[in-house]
């Protein structure tokens, strides 16, 4: 069977029988090769970086070497492969962290997120929208070009590390097992040389707050707490590694007439007694206007009414929830005397005639009081 993927061995450039360390080594300086920043906006690059990966994942662990081994690319279904084509480079790194970190004597480590909070309104996140975000973030230092050493001046080599950025140290302890360790110095942080002169404008730390404008779509139906994440936009990372990421938290603020129920708005909305009793058209605010609805007669508080596809567009489908319209009958407070004359002469009439409802709820009152019989029924 044909998946259209080149061999594994022939991707990392290794004989069928190669060790581990020998995979391991052919992967780096396949990794190394494709980096992203030497083979910038070069899609070719980019494609062959992932497809080392790819082949190191599978050749790396003993399994799926084995299974890839007796039945090619197709023993490989369902063994938990990440799908490389869709991450991003800085995710692959952070996968192989025995191949990138600390392994090539300088450490390019990323920069740091930080977070930005974007309050949006229901309206907004019924149609989702573009924002335009102005924030400060740290930036090389235009003046040092980032190094941290002043104009002109020389950096001296690291006596501790003896320029080499490693220091081995003579593990104690449990460490004493793996006898000698080797680890970033302190002195230079791995670089190898320290500045004699600092920067006068960053002092010496190669980096300066500079403002920053960026556009983030957000899209429609996100909810509240949910991050944009925008990969890149962060802070750069020590000795040249990439940027981190912003991300950009939602906060949805409150409605005057709506609560939000996952997809659906639920909307609690006063009607008057004679309303209720009788029947009315009434006007309900939706998030695209008005609209109309009609309460039938003898409605009851509380009773729900179901507007449906006026609520917000789900994140992932776009398919619109409702809106819910709960009504609570209001009993006037304050009555004029002819009203007061009316509603006497209503109650008259209800003595007359007791509701059939009302007429069940009592009698099972008078039951559940006397314990007389079996409340529930
Ligand atoms: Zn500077
Ligand atoms: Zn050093």
């Amino acid at each position: 069977m044909s998946t259209g993927k080149r061999d594994y061995y022939q991707v990392l450039g290794v004989s069928r029988d190669a060790g581990a360390e020998d995979i391991k080594r052919s992967y780096r300086q396949c990794a190394l090769k494709y980096h992203p920043d030497r083979n910038r906006d070069d899609p070719e690059a980019e494609e062959k970086f992932k497809e080392a990966a790819e082949a190191y994942e599978v050749l790396s662990d003993p399994q799926k070497r084995q299974r890839y081994d007796q039945f090619g690319h197709a023993g490989l279904s369902g063994a938990g492969m990440h799908d490389f084509t869709h991450m991003g480079f800085e995710d692959i790194f952070s996968m192989f962290t025995d191949i990138f970190g600390g392994g090539g004597g300088r450490s390019r480590r990323r920069g740091a997120d930080f977070q930005i909070e974007i309050g949006l309104t229901l309206a907004e996140v019924a149609t989702g929208v573009e924002r335009t975000l102005e924030f400060e973030r740290l930036d090389y230092c235009e003046t040092c070009s980032g190094s941290g050493a002043a104009p002109g001046s020389e950096r001296r080599g690291c006596s501790t590390c003896g320029g080499y950025g490693q220091v081995e140290q003579q593990a104690g302890g449990f460490g004493a097992l793996f006898g000698r360790m080797v680890t970033t110095c302190p002195t230079c942080q791995g670089q190898g040389t320290l500045i004699v002169t600092p920067c006068k404008r960053c002092k010496g730390r190669g980096l300066y707050p500079r403002g920053r404008v960026i556009n983030v779509k957000i899209p429609a139906g996100i909810h509240h707490g949910q991050a944009i994440r925008v990969r890149g936009e962060g802070e750069p990372g020590a000795q040249g590694g990439p940027r981190g990421d912003v991300h950009c938290y939602v906060s949805i603020q409150q409605h005057p007439f709506f609560e939000r129920h996952n997809n659906d708005l639920v909307c609690r909305m006063p009607i008057s007694f004679t309303q209720a009793a009788l029947g009315a058209k009434v006007e309900v605010p939706t998030l695209d206007g008005r609209a109309e609805l009609t309460i039938p007669q003898g409605t009851q508080s509380g009773k729900v009414f179901r507007l449906a596809r006026l609520g917000l567009p789900d994140l992932r489908t776009g398919r619109r929830g409702d809106e819910l319209v709960q009504v609570n009958v209001e009993v006037p407070t304050r009555v004029s005397k002819e009203q007061e004359e009316l509603l006497r002469r209503l109650a008259e009439t209800e003595d007359a005639s007791v509701l059939p409802e009302s007429g069940g709820f009592f009698e099972k009152l008078k039951t559940y009081f006397t314990g007389n019989g079996d409340p529930t029924r």
